[in-house]
């Protein structure tokens, strides 16, 4: 069994690097005084689009948010879909999942 406090605090140092990140995305996304746009657009042309990272960093403030109230519950580290223990070095690599391996691999309609 992982080290549920350890877990914790990478959790949420990562939740805090999110949500900086997600208000300086903000920040620029609402800037109205920006008019060299087409400039960074041609920068940023490798990038993701500013509006998508935006989506994307709050869904994974949600997906954090959900595993520290896992933790808080006592069920984090097992399948939100199923029910079973979802693998030890899949919890490693990503300590916010919510389901397991198969649960990924067959999608529940
Ligand atoms: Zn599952």
């Amino acid at each position: 069994m992982a080290d549920l406090a350890l877990v914790r605090s990478s959790l949420q140092k990562q939740l805090d690097a999110l949500l900086k990140r997600a208000s300086e995305i903000e920040n620029v996304l609402c800037d109205p005084g920006d008019t060299n746009s087409e400039q960074n657009a041609q920068d940023m042309e490798d990038d993701e689009p500013l509006a998508v990272v935006g989506d994307l960093t709050r869904q994974e403030i949600r997906e954090i948010r959900l595993a520290l109230k896992r933790i808080d519950d006592g069920t984090w580290g097992t399948c939100v879909s199923c029910g079973k223990e979802i693998a030890a070095e899949r919890l490693l690599e990503l300590p916010a999942v919510a389901i397991c391996e198969n649960c990924i691999l067959q999608p529940q309609h």
